[in-house]
């Protein structure tokens, strides 16, 4: 009998969790995954480059490294998904044929939608940005630093808080702290956008003196003045800028006509197959789901669209749906950091930082490459405590 073929689009987080869980999991389904770059990026490392902690190279995994034997790597760009003739047209011009496709093409900063914004801000959100901030912060000897949200949605909600957290340890522990001040801003009304989570940033950020601005909506940034305005009328002065861009999803999904205005896929909340389209799902950064856009997120669907696609070749009836589990362990400074749980359904209880959440957050940037994206604990959902259960 002929083997189904599913084929991946992107190796990410998502894409590659999908593409071992298949291939481990069912001998009826060959596996091919695409991948613009063939190299893995540990995005959450970016957050400590700016201080120094990690190296980018050590970030960085060959994708074909983390692969089940089995899968068919494929290092190119592909250009266009025609979904009436069943094919990925690559940058070469090659085509391949699919029976199923994933998309897992993550979401991307863009600043040039913001005027000024990619001259004077810098950012963490990217390899080059991460490493061109910590020579910044190399330089600087005290003054006023600006860091913020330019616009939602972006991948990592915590990211921006977590950097503010340990950018003031920083500089602390570098005597500059006196000398500096520091403000967020946000363009919505609570410093963090999730109500149970929001309180333990606002007093982390009370207790080290950050001042936060909300209502922010970065309209323009004068790098000559060093001024950042905001759409409400609001202009501050700033010797150092760091900002998250707006996001967009991949170039791909709005070339073949399959995203919405920002580019995100339209995808079912639960089975996460891509609305009008049966032999199609996304997930990831890529779609435009209700939950944070994280590693976490990729993960838990890539579980669902593994299994339902191994139903759906062996002719059951699909029935894995996605809950919504979101998880994440979020920097809080002071060496301690926090964990948050929770799906559509449970919203996650105000957290407190530790110190073993600390550890265990470093523990698991040693792991991921093995155990999470090579999936040998990947024994369902049920492997983490669920929402609500803690
Ligand atoms: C600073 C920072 C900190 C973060 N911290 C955390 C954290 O603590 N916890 C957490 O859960 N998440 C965190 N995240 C978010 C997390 O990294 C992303 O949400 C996650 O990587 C999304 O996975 P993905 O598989 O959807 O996409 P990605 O991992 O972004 O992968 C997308 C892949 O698609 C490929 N691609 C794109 N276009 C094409 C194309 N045309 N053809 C072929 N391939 C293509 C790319 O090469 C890439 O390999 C953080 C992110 C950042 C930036």
């Amino acid at each position: 009998m002929a083997k189904a073929i599913v084929v991946i689009v992107g190796g990410g987080v998502g894409g590659i969790l999908t593409a071992n869980l298949l291939a481990k999991h069912s001998k009826q389904i060959q596996v091919q995954l695409i991948d613009a770059t063939g190299t893995h990026q540990y995005q959450p490392g970016w957050l400590r480059v700016p201080f120094g902690d990690y190296r980018p190279e050590s970030l960085r995994y060959p994708i074909r490294r983390l692969l089940h034997p089995s899968v068919e790597l494929i290092t190119e760009p592909a250009k266009h998904i025609d979904t009436d003739a069943r094919h990925v047209v690559l940058q070469s011009g090659k085509q391949v044929p699919y029976d199923y496709l994933v998309i897992g093409t993550g979401a991307y900063p863009h600043p040039e939608e913001i005027e000024g914004l990619a001259q004077g801000a810098h950012t963490f959100y990217t390899e080059e940005g991460a490493l061109r901030l910590n020579q910044a912060l190399q330089q600087f000897r005290g003054g006023r630093i600006v860091v913020g949200v330019a616009g939602f949605p972006y991948k990592c909600p915590p990211a921006p808080h977590e950097f503010t957290l340990l950018l003031d340890d920083w500089l602390l522990a570098r005597n500059l702290r006196q000398q500096t001040e520091l403000t967020f801003v946000t363009p919505i009304n609570r410093l963090f956008p999730i109500e149970t989570v929001a309180p333990v940033f606002e007093n982390a950020f009370k207790e080290r003196n950050i001042c936060v601005e909300t209502f922010f909506n970065t309209e323009s940034v004068n790098s000559e003045k060093r001024v950042i305005a905001s759409l409400e009328g609001t202009e501050l002065e700033y010797d150092l800028l760091i900002m998250i861009a707006p996001h967009r999803g991949a170039e791909v999904v709005s070339a073949s006509g399959l995203g919405d205005r920002g580019g995100w896929v339209p995808t079912d909340k639960q089975t996460l197959q891509v609305k009008g389209h049966e032999n199609l799902y996304a997930l990831g950064d890529a779609t435009d789901l209700p939950v944070s856009k994280s590693g976490a997120a990729a993960h838990f669907e890539a579980e669902v669209v593994a299994q339902r696609l191994v139903e759906a070749v062996e002719g059951r009836t699909p029935q894995h749906l996605y809950d919504g589990h979101v998880m994440c362990m979020i920097e809080t400074g002071g060496n301690k950091a926090m964990l948050i749980n929770f799906d559509y359904q449970h919203p996650p209880r105000t957290p407190k930082p530790s110190h073993a959440l600390k550890i265990a957050k470093g523990l698991f940037r040693r792991a991921y490459p093995l155990a999470v994206l090579k999936a040998p604990l990947t024994a369902g959902v049920g492997f983490f405590v669920r929402p609500g259960e803690a």
